[in-house]
């Protein structure tokens, strides 16, 4: 980030902090119970001494001071939408414009422009999702199509008949269409006018890139966003990695302390939006992320987020977070190997790593095997390995735990 724009950032953070202070009961108490005043956050790094609050903790909260737990800032009079997500959370939508300029940020980057006629396939009730993305798209000048979730032939009919050129929503229900248009004799390439999707709300595998991308010619960018805090991040050419979105400050952080993990160690993604409406200050979303800042292929110098999983799945092992789909991601570069399971235990003062390999056929060369898999472990969950056990065939269930932690703490 250049000096000039994270000083703008650290600008609009202070003044936000003060009017959630002031506004919001909820952060009051947040930051009295913590010993900080608003003045204490100048800056990105002092955002660091406010406590996180989990999407669990923000639920339970909601539950005790109903219906917004205290972090509702505004007047209520000044509210245009109640959205209830997932949690449950209930969500107040205001005048604020935040998500929208984060969004509308993301949509120009998909290449989304003045003229396309975009249709919006996520859902317009209940969750936020369907009118964020509505909301950004107009905003980069867009026409939208509220099309919504289902009712495929009729997407179909729309994409035909008003020459859609941009696609919101989720990849997989954009190739249920374009499946469809094909068996209702149709040809995507040439009868359509789809140009660029940006998909959101699931995982983005290769497999389905290439497609898009190989054979219909799209040109597709795919966003990590929340319900409560909007688009946070998106992918790139590079495909290494999410890059932050500009305007909204994510951190990733130790679950346990809220502190800043080092570069390319798994946390919690926290995040703080400038939504005036309802901040809800350094919410813990749950996810577990790796951090990079090194510089990106593809040129684009924002840093960037490798989603892990979920953080309750994660095991902490000499203080780093290990998740099962780091293991399964070492593993993939070793065809060798059948199936694998971290165990944890603590024979005395320290924790041990050990991993269990079972494999595909005949080993030519364990030793090999055995170091070069080590060192694979090592590198993508940053935690050494101890020992790597062989064991025979069909010792390892297929719906076995991939990490399993038998420490004991009586
Ligand atoms: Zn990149």
């Amino acid at each position: 980030m250049s000096p000039t724009k994270r000083n703008s950032l650290n600008r609009e953070l202070a003044q936000f902090v003060r009017h959630a202070y002031a506004h919001a009961p909820a952060v009051q108490k947040i930051f009295d119970d913590a010993g900080i005043k608003p003045k204490d956050v100048k800056t990105v790094t002092d955002l660091e001494r406010v406590p996180v609050t989990s999407k669990d903790r923000l639920a339970e909260l909601q539950r005790e001071s109903p219906p917004f737990g205290g972090f509702l800032a505004v007047n209520p009079k000044r509210l245009s939408h109640i959205f209830l997500s997932p949690g449950p959370l209930f969500e107040p939508h205001g005048a604020e414009k935040a998500l929208t300029r984060v969004a509308a940020d993301v949509f120009r980057i998909a290449g989304f422009k003045r003229g396309d006629v975009a249709l919006n396939t996520l859902s317009y009730h209940l969750v936020p999702a369907g009118l964020l993305l509505d909301a950004g798209l107009r905003r980069v000048g867009a026409c939208v199509v509220p099309s919504g979730v289902g009712n495929t032939e009729l997407q179909v009919k729309m994409l035909l008949d008003l020459q859609v050129t941009g696609y919101g929503g989720t990849p997989s229900f954009l190739m249920m269409i374009l499946k469809k248009a094909e068996e209702m004799g149709l040809t995507v390439k040439t009868q359509f006018a789809l140009k660029r999707a940006l998909f959101t709300a699931e995982p983005y595998p290769p497999s389905l890139r290439a497609q898009f991308e190989g054979v219909y010619g799209l040109k597709t960018l795919n966003v990590y966003a929340t319900a409560e805090l909007g688009f946070l991040a998106y992918d790139c050419s590079a495909q290494q990695g999410l890059h932050l979105a500009d305007g909204v400050v994510v951190q990733v952080c130790d679950p346990t302390t809220g502190q800043h993990v080092a570069a390319n160690e798994a946390g919690q993604v926290v995040v703080t939006t400038f939504n005036e409406t309802y901040p809800t200050i350094r919410l813990g979303t749950g996810d577990l992320a790796i951090y990079n800042d090194a510089p990106c292929a593809c040129g684009n110098k924002s840093p960037r987020l490798t989603l892990v999983g979920r953080v309750g799945d994660a095991v902490k092992v000499r203080g780093m977070f290990v998740h099962p789909n780091q293991l399964k991601l070492a593993m993939s570069k070793f065809p060798a190997i059948a199936r694998v399971q971290g165990i944890v235990t603590r024979p005395d003062v320290r924790d041990d790593f050990t991993i269990r390999v079972e494999l595909a056929g005949e080993a030519s060369d364990g030793d090999a095997l055995s170091a070069g898999f080590g060192e694979t472990v090592r590198n993508v969950c940053r935690v050494g390995v101890d020992k790597i056990e062989f064991v025979p065939q069909g010792t390892i269930a297929a719906d076995a735990k991939l990490i399993v932690d038998e420490r004991k703490w009586e």
